[in-house]
């Protein structure tokens, strides 16, 4: 064998390669030591008079008290959006309405640094992606939709679209701004108001937003932010002012959400879990698809609800898929979030991480074989190594349920008929990766997935432009695009 076949086993970076620490300043982030409640462009103290503090993942460290609303506190929300709506929002001209999320988009961009690094604080993710992923998307989004805002006619032909009123929306902690974005761009271009609440260990991206939406000028009332627990997301859910009720989050709440809708005329949009396929032939380019599946699923710590968390390998590559995936997951950097070298980041929260930590056990229980590269966790905050489970069938937990961590499942096929199979065998349909040479083979697999979103030699990509949603247990509605405006409008 030749000196340079003989290298190619080797690590492409030594495992004992190490970084200089390389942390992103705090600096730039002034926090408040405690946040009200933003109701009709005013910080309004919570008639609950309750507060809970927010907790950096990393380090456990408290970093502000916020105010946690009560039913009064949400329908005080709810009428402040009402009498928006009412005074003006839905008569302005809809070129005025760009002119808002035009400023919006442009404020978020300006003052980015200072978002990235307070989403990173307060929600654990590592600032590579908060500052390239979730900021840049954000204000894309708001870019987007302010296109769409004088344009609505055209979005929908010959459809007389007119906006619904008060939009009550709900949102998780693993996008937290991003998802903010995700709602209220949509919501305001197509001539709503909005109430939001951001998830409970979450809220202070949303909470600065409050600031730009001063920033931008826009009518008190237009946009509310209410902070609190799953309580003032019920409430929120059932008040009787609220037109439509958009929701991201658990399958679980989404059922309840349903529920509680149900006979009221509330229009409703609801984005879930997922438990998605990535799917790997053996015409693959398979370096490139070693990183897709790393992308896949340790994006974002795995908390992504289109987490490629299945990987489906053909069997004629399985060994060597397997061992490329291994080595390249020594080369992760776990750690803190604020470094920019960092991959992964802190667990969200204490909640998830027993959650993870119970779902990784059931898999070594059921006779998983667990792979973790060898890392050393920082000993304060919450963290999991990144892991990926062999020899798994198709019954065990790990297979079935949404981990939310980063944890992978494999499993084998031989046939396409095979993978359209195994990954059709869940509850969920949010999203899919297909990875193969062959552009037919893309195009049929396609067809047959059921799945929302299906990526093609790439996996968790995002635009503005492309409709994002589910299948079955992911949820109904779509979010992104021009699909995305009609939950947020009537057709006369
Ligand atoms: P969650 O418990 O369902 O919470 C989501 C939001 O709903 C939070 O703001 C939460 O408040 C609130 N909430 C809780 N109980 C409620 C109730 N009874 N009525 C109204 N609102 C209520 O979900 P999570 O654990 O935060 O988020 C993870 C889940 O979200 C995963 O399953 C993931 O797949 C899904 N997700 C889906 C998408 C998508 O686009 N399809 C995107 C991101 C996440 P608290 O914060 O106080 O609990
Ligand atoms: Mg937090």
């Amino acid at each position: 064998m030749t000196e340079i076949e003989k290298r190619q086993d080797r690590s492409p970076v030594p495992s004992a390669f190490d970084y200089a620490p390389a942390p992103e300043s705090r600096e730039i982030v002034t926090l408040e030591d405690r946040y009200d409640l933003f109701i009709g462009g005013e910080w309004v103290e919570p008639k609950s008079g309750e507060y809970a503090p927010t907790i950096s993942p990393s380090s456990e460290e408290p970093l502000a008290e916020v105010a946690y609303a009560g039913a009064e506190d949400v329908g005080t929300a709810v009428e402040a959006a009402g009498e928006a709506f009412e005074d003006g929002w839905s008569d302005i001209t809809p070129a005025e309405r760009a002119k808002y999320l035009y400023r919006i988009a442009r404020i978020l961009q300006e003052r980015s640094r200072e978002f990235a690094v307070l989403e990173s604080l307060d929600g654990g993710k590592p600032i590579r992606e908060s500052r390239d992923v979730d900021l840049p998307l954000s204000a894309a989004h708001f870019f987007y939709y302010a296109g769409w805002a004088d344009k609505l006619e055209y979005a929908f032909p010959n459809r007389k679209p007119k906006a619904l009123g008060v939009a009550g929306q709900i949102i998780p902690w693993n996008f937290p701004l991003l998802m903010l974005s995700w709602k209220i761009a949509p919501a305001l271009a197509a001539g709503n108001t909005v109430v939001l609440k951001p998830a409970e260990s979450t809220p202070l991206t949303a909470l600065l937003f409050c600031d730009v939406v001063r920033q931008a000028e826009l009518p008190p009332g237009v946009v509310n932010i209410v902070t609190g627990d799953g309580r003032a997301g019920a409430e929120l859910v059932k008040h009787p002012g609220v037109d439509k009720v958009a929701f991201t989050g658990s399958t679980d709440v989404g059922k309840e959400i349903q529920r509680a809708v149900a006979g009221t005329g509330k229009k409703l949009t609801l984005e879930l879990g997922g438990k998605a396929a990535n799917i790997i032939f053996d015409d693959a380019p398979l370096d490139q698809a070693v990183e897709g599946i790393i992308n896949g699923i340790y994006f974002n710590q795995g908390h992504v609800c289109c987490a490629g968390s299945r990987l489906l390998v053909q069997e004629s590559i399985y060994e060597q898929v397997i061992a490329k995936l291994k080595r390249r997951m020594g080369t992760l950097r776990v750690g803190d979030p604020l470094d920019k070298n960092t991959d992964i980041g802190a667990i969200n929260s204490k909640e998830q991480l027993e959650k993870i930590k119970e779902l990784v056990a059931a898999g070594e229980e059921e006779g998983a074989e667990i792979f973790q590269p060898p890392c050393r966790l920082p000993e304060k905050g919450w963290w999991f190594a990144p892991t990926v489970f062999t020899n798994v069938a198709q019954s065990y937990r790990v297979a079935q349920e949404e981990i939310f961590g980063p944890v992978l499942s494999v499993l084998t096929f031989r046939t396409p008929d095979e993978a359209v199979e195994k990954a059709n065998n869940t509850p969920y349909g949010l999203s899919a990766g297909v990875w193969t040479e062959k552009g037919s083979r893309i195009l049929s697999m396609a067809q047959r997935l059921r799945a929302g979103v299906i990526w093609a030699n790439t996996y968790n990509r995002f635009d503005p432009a492309s409709p994002f949603g589910g299948y079955k247990e992911s949820g109904f509605g779509r979010e992104g695009g021009r699909h995305g405006l009609e939950p947020y409008m009537r057709f006369e």
